[in-house]
């Protein structure tokens, strides 16, 4: 029976782990629906191994562990996760034969659904606490299910002795092993956001810009489009600096990322390349891309940043290339949207040019 339990906490332990590895993030109560009922659905799975891989007790009595993965999963994912593991798992128990018991299996699965889904909501947000609780909920009602089917009282009595102390010390493990797993998934989730964004205004920064840039020039290839880098420069940013300080500065740039992020199409990409200089990846041509751009710039051109009660206008610059109607690869792409952004300055800051040949020699 030891070596039963063991192998039993061992299939828990890789079944939350294989869990946390299909889903794509944790799930929290406020994860939308589908997925807090897919999650609630791979415990229910994971509950019918664990019915296949049950502890035979002393007399024939033969107990298991599934309601450990609802109880923990309740705790994340709420009622819908509850009742989409309690269904799964009270459905199973047909599989293993015996109607009558897996009616009463059923509804009594249904009811510790059901009452796990109601203790998440009202139990403050302690994870042992609450496991603890849901476990002593379900396991009255497994007691209630062991007291129809088994008819000795003796062996009744030595079989709940044995059991509760399991499941006990099996949903405090579960509970540990679930929270060290979702800890390292979202630590590698912020990782990810924090190699990848700006921390000022949530872009996509400059190592995301190359790595984006270079998936995205292999999928135009393939597809024979075009793609567009739009960058643009807010225009005599310094002047802002000096009058509100680097701190009314990053306000608006701040702001500004807000801005540039409502206004990014929808297979668009936007990032800020560094101090005031941001960029657009789009996978259009010259027309498309020149019409966002003037759309863009007269967006910002008009747009009231509220700085120490005052309202603030910038402008910006724009220069754009086009692979590969205009650039030939990755490095001219950037190289041409910067000669071009630099001729807008050039011309009198607050508006968009195409690159052109011409602009190469007078740079
Ligand atoms: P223009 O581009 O029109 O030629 O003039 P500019 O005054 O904007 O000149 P430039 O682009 O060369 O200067 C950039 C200024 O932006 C200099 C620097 O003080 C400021 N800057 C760069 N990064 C940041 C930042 O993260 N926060 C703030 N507040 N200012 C920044
Ligand atoms: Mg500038
Ligand atoms: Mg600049």
């Amino acid at each position: 029976m030891f070596k039963q339990f063991i192998a039993n906490s061992g299939i828990l332990i890789a079944g939350f782990y294989l869990i946390s590895k299909f889903l794509p993030y944790t799930i929290h109560k406020q994860s939308p629906l589908h997925m807090r009922l897919l999650a609630g659905a791979f415990c229910g799975l994971l509950s019918l191994v664990l019915m296949f891989f049950s502890i035979p007790l002393e007399h024939g009595v033969i107990a298991d562990l599934r309601h450990i993965p609802l109880v923990i999963i309740s705790y994340y994912g709420g009622m819908p996760s509850a009742l989409a593991a309690g269904m799964m798992m009270g459905a199973g128990r047909f599989l293993f034969g015996n109607v009558s018991a897996s009616i009463t299996s059923f509804f009594i699965s249904l009811i510790i659904a059901i009452g796990c889904g109601l203790m998440s909501r009202s139990l403050k947000q302690h994870l042992l606490m609450t496991t603890f609780w849901m476990n002593v909920y379900s396991m009255c009602f497994i007691s209630l299910a062991l007291f129809i089917n088994v008819r000795d009282p003796d062996i009744y009595i030595e079989t709940l002795f044995v059991l509760w102390p399991i499941s006990i010390v099996s949903t405090y493990i579960a509970a540990h092993i679930c929270k060290d797993i979702r800890q390292s998934k979202e630590m590698l989730q912020h990782y990810k956001t924090w190699a990848t964004t700006d921390f000022l205004t949530g872009l996509y920064n400059v190592r995301q810009f190359h790595t984006l840039l270079h998936e995205n020039m292999a999928q135009v290839k393939k597809k024979n489009g075009c793609l567009s880098l739009i960058l643009f420069d807010i225009d005599r940013f310094k002047s802002i600096n000096d009058l509100y300080g680097h701190d009314g500065g990053d306000i608006i740039l701040r702001e500004l990322g807000e801005l540039v992020r409502s206004i990014t199409p929808k297979h668009g990409l936007a990032f800020r390349n560094g101090g005031e200089e941001f960029s657009f990846l789009l996978p259009s041509c010259e027309q498309g891309a020149f019409q966002f751009a003037e759309q863009l710039r007269t967006t910002i051109e008009h747009h009231p940043f509220l700085l120490q009660k005052q309202t603030v206008h910038i402008t910006i610059s724009i220069g754009i290339s086009i692979f590969p109607t205009l650039a030939a690869n990755e490095a001219d792409l950037f190289k041409q949207a910067d000669i071009a952004l630099y001729e807008a300055k050039k011309q009198g800051r607050n508006r968009t040019v195409m690159y052109k040949k011409e602009y190469l020699h007078e740079t």
